[in-house]
């Protein structure tokens, strides 16, 4: 045991708030952020990643960890053994399969909703029929098991279009936005029959297109209390101008002009609160970060889907707003004291993040390739997120699909954008893709609205 630790033990033992160390769950640009947010805490003393990646693998406060993260019990274990005073779990694999109830089980403090209360993103049949029950504003659906009933559903359907989904987790590719009833009739076949999603598409939900802005709203929650973080805006297509395949996105911008005080206010109470609410009330209380994804429909929002942790890339742009103590807020979180936090406070500037991905992505793609021009993105004041990276021979190199996040701060949305794209234009590595029109519709919008901006 090194001295800080052991100065953190017998802090403990006088009754004093010594400074924690934090373990963050996951690999991608969101845990680098997520890391990077928690080290500015002066209640932190060194936060670990596992199993992180080349951004997070060696900082003044920041490393990396090896140990298994599917063993619950050894991660409880080394959780205990190297005074991991909180885990903070970035995705939602690992919550649906009950990493909370594990370690909180084993006397290991730890930030994300139960298993249980995970199913509002693990079972999309689960979170329809809820939504459902709380009078939650969401697109007309049915649920299926059997192929024929479902294509007898679509042929006899009423909406113009139609979106088929697996019920389960599909590492995000379980949506299909049929343009037709033959297409839709399509896609319950792979799923249901050619079991496209495996045992994610056991089960599938047939919904309604719905037609609008989409838009990211995420809240802190302690299962009572709900404190809204600014709206964002992903952009889930490949190509300029939203064309070609969906991705796990590709860019995102925060807060979006798109939603006013007003409407926040609206989705607050109609969408966020009424879940965490009902979730109480159902004996699932919901602690940790709850994310509705909303199309803002011409008869007001309503929910696409609802995510149990932080969206990636919409992290990388939320948290750099947030002026307040990362630590303090999942603290008061998990004591169930989030109403003594409020209000959380935010910076009154924008981000925009790019994402950098690997040539062929989201389909076959290389890794190993020589990353470059890190450092002079960093002088342009840009923060870079790791997210598809690893160190090799001492150079970092590409190591997934989606790379990094370069994300850029300013006092506007116009400059901040501005800046991350020249920012992103420094780094190279051989094929690398991304958007060069990342928040053009949030400025698109500005212009319809002769300047009006969103104020926290
Ligand atoms: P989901 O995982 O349910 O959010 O779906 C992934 C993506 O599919 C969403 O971000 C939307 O772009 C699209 N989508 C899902 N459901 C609908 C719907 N009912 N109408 C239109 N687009 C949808």
């Amino acid at each position: 045991m090194n001295r800080k630790e052991d100065y953190g033990r017998r802090g403990r033992k006088q009754g004093r708030r010594m400074a924690e160390r934090v373990l963050v769950i996951g690999s991608g640009g969101r845990e680098h952020a997520l890391a990077w947010k928690l080290a500015q805490s002066p209640q932190v003393s060194q936060v670990l990643v596992a199993p992180g990646n080349a951004g997070t693998a060696k900082s003044e406060k920041i490393s990396n960890s090896a140990v298994s993260i599917s063993n619950h019990a050894i991660l409880a274990q080394y959780c205990k053994d190297h005074n991991i005073g909180l885990v903070v779990v970035g995705p939602e694999a690992p919550l649906a399969a009950g990493m909370i109830d594990d370690l909180t089980a084993s006397g290991v403090r730890c930030f994300g909703p139960s298993a249980k209360a995970a199913q509002l993103e693990a079972s999309k049949n689960f979170a329809k029929d809820f939504m459902d029950r709380h009078r939650i504003a969401t697109a007309k659906w049915k649920a299926f098991t059997d192929p024929r009933e479902a294509r007898t559903f679509i042929q006899s359907a009423d909406f113009p279009a139609l979106v088929v989904k697996a019920s389960g987790l599909a590492a995000g590719k379980g949506v299909i936005v049929a343009g037709s009833k033959d297409e839709a009739c399509k896609a319950v076949c792979d799923i249901l029959q050619d079991k496209t999603f495996g045992s994610a598409g056991e089960t599938i939900v047939v919904e309604e297109l719905l037609e609008g802005e989409e838009i990211s709203c995420l809240c802190f929650t302690d299962g009572t209390t709900v404190v809204p973080m600014p709206p964002a805006q992903d952009h889930k297509r490949l190509l300029d101008g939203d064309q070609g395949p969906n991705t796990g996105g590709m860019g995102a911008y925060c807060p979006t002009p798109q939603v006013s005080e007003d409407l926040l206010r609206v989705i607050r109470e109609t969408v966020l609160q009424k879940a965490v609410d009902g979730m109480k009330q159902e004996g699932m209380p919901y602690v940790g970060v709850l994310y509705a994804g909303l199309m803002l429909t011409k008869d007001g929002p309503k929910v696409l889907e609802f995510n149990c942790r932080f969206g990636d890339p919409e992290c990388q742009v939320i948290l750099p707003l947030l002026k307040s103590d990362l630590y303090e807020i999942i603290a008061a979180c998990i004591d169930g004291k989030l109403s003594s936090l409020m209000p959380a406070w935010w910076e009154n500037s924008a981000a925009v993040t790019v994402v950098m991905a690997s040539g062929g992505y989201p389909e076959k793609y290389a890794k190993g390739l020589e990353i470059v021009g890190l450092p002079q993105a960093k002088d342009l004041g840009l923060e870079v997120f790791h997210a598809g990276t690893a160190v090799k021979d001492g150079k970092v190199v590409t190591n997934g699909g989606r790379v990094l996040t370069a994300t850029a701060i300013s006092k506007d949305l116009r400059t901040a954008l501005e800046q991350a794209n020249a920012g992103v234009a420094t780094i190279q590595f051989q094929d690398a893709i991304y958007r060069r029109d990342i928040g053009c519709r949030a400025i698109g919008f500005l212009k319809r609205s002769r300047g009006l901006t969103y104020k926290d």
